[in-house]
């Protein structure tokens, strides 16, 4: 019996994924990881092992776990002196723990066939190659992004100059300030800048390209994007009771590198009627100064809604000191280090996000038809929120001043276009409604993404 079993795992196609550690990063990828193992193919999550004894949560029983060194398994990112020595010394002692890795599982029988790497560790597809392993690079961001990206990257765009606009294929034409900001804000972080645009540096030898998007939504960049790489769009990968319902027990994400008060959040919109609550969210890196706090606080209880502000342990001694007062919470707002997004954002008492327009953080709302308050930060927020704005009407966004902080009168006048009545919230919550529906048709059994993944996977069973 014993015997049948060890032969049987030699048979089995054994596929890795191996995302960077952030939590922006790992959730599609984990995500990912189940609807393959729902198919069949046996699943390997590589995971750093800082990452690993930072979970708060379990990932599914279908989905092993290895761990990978970065070369800080005691502190992570925060341990290294810059982002630089971070990336640095994480290519250096991250390959050779990815041989281990590769090497350690030759030797038990059951091989990795292929191996599904996060485009921002190019590096990953090296070693992949010297094993002959097939290589999947998953991107992590729209295809709006990469594509600004692929166009820096291969000189077909520079800086643009201040009041200019930018036209490419396949996207609408953006302002500036639609960028990334990387590239309008050339030199602000030159190594995250370096991260991004090396995603293209070797990515033609990968066998294919895996994007968190789907076809309808991003239509036009996707056809000009699929002319240079063999690209398939595999998302919106949120877990599966919010979309199609094919995958059992795919409730939530099921790895969090934050605790979560999600009872608390439950227990407080469950007392709310339907639609009432803004949920207000800036994922797990932005930081929003003082003054921009105090305005937000301001604007939120202005606009006399009810609010659940996540604000993290990290950012909490920012919040105006008049505020920290249960009393004053527990009337209009709740404020809490972190939640379970998802569960809020399908919450019927929530509705309107206000969101720092991370790719999951949008793609989720889209997925569950929540209208969007775009309060971008840094990064690909900026081509997210002009996205979601301009090209798929589910949201507003949030206007500057020229100290470059949003006052509590433009989050009020916001706050009130998406959540009270009149025409332009009837619009956006029709055109919220649509999406959440062709997300879901995306997924579902014969959708577009659904397709791509059956592809993908029989391609694998096939070689
Ligand atoms: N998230 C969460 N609880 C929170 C805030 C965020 O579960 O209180 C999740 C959210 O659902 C999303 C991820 O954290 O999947 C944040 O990713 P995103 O790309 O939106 O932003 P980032 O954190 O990478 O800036």
């Amino acid at each position: 019996m014993e015997k049948m079993k060890e032969e049987g795992a030699g048979d089995e196609t054994h596929v890795i994924l191996f995302p960077f550690p952030a939590q922006g990063h790992i959730n599609p990828m984990l995500q990912f990881c189940k609807r393959l193992a729902s198919k069949e193919l046996k699943v390997t999550l590589a995971m750093t092992l800082f990452t690993i004894k930072s979970a708060h949560k379990e990932v599914s029983n279908n989905v092993r776990v290895e761990a990978i060194s970065d070369g800080f398994d005691e502190g992570g990112i925060k341990e290294a002196e810059s982002p630089g020595a971070y990336l640095e010394r994480f290519e250096v002692v991250g390959s050779q723990s990815l041989v281990e890795l590769i090497e350690k599982q030759e030797s038990s029988g059951s091989p990795f066939k292929c191996l599904i790497y996060d485009s921002v560790i190019p590096w990953a597809l090296e070693v992949a190659k010297r094993f002959g392993l097939v290589t999947a690079s998953f991107f992590t961001q729209s295809c709006a992004n990469d594509a600004i990206y692929y166009n820096v990257k291969k000189g077909l765009l520079t800086t643009p100059v201040e009041g200019s606009t930018v036209s490419l294929p396949g996207l609408p034409i953006l302002g500036i300030h639609d960028l990334p900001s990387f590239i309008y804000n050339w030199g602000s972080y030159p190594t995250f800048l370096d991260v991004v645009l090396n995603q293209f540096k070797n990515v033609e030898k990968a066998d294919c390209l895996l994007l968190n998007t789907f076809d309808k939504l991003e239509d036009g960049v996707l056809k000009w994007m699929s002319k240079l790489y063999p690209i398939k769009t595999i998302g919106p990968t949120v877990p599966s009771i919010y979309l199609d319902k094919r995958i059992e027990n795919d409730r939530d994400y099921g790895l969090s590198l934050f605790e979560s008060s999600n009872e608390t959040c439950m227990d407080w919109l469950n007392k709310r009627q339907a639609g009432s609550v803004i949920y207000v969210s800036f994922g797990s890196v932005a930081e929003l100064g003082e003054e921009q706090m105090e305005e937000l606080v301001w604007g939120l209880r202005t606009s006399n809604h009810y609010f659940l502000w996540v604000v993290r342990n990290s950012e909490e001694n920012k919040l105006p000191k008049s505020l920290v007062d249960e009393d004053k919470y527990s009337e209009k707002g709740l404020v809490v280090a972190w939640c379970s997004q998802l569960e809020v954002l399908a919450h019927k008492a929530v509705g309107c996000f206000m969101t720092h327009c991370g790719w999951n953080s949008t793609i989720e709302a889209v997925s569950l038809g929540v209208p969007m308050i775009a309060m971008p930060q840094w990064t690909d927020q900026t081509m997210n929120a002009k996205f979601l704005v301009d090209v798929w009407e589910v949201g507003v966004r949030v206007k500057l001043d020229e100290k470059g902080i949003v006052r509590r009168e433009q989050i009020e006048k916001c706050v009130k276009e998406v959540m009270d009545q009149g025409d332009r919230g009837e619009m956006i919550k029709r055109h919220a409604f649509r999406w959440k529906m062709l997300a879901k048709e995306a997924v579902d059994e014969g959708g577009s993404s659904d397709k791509n993944i059956e592809e993908f996977v029989a391609s694998l069973l096939c070689t």
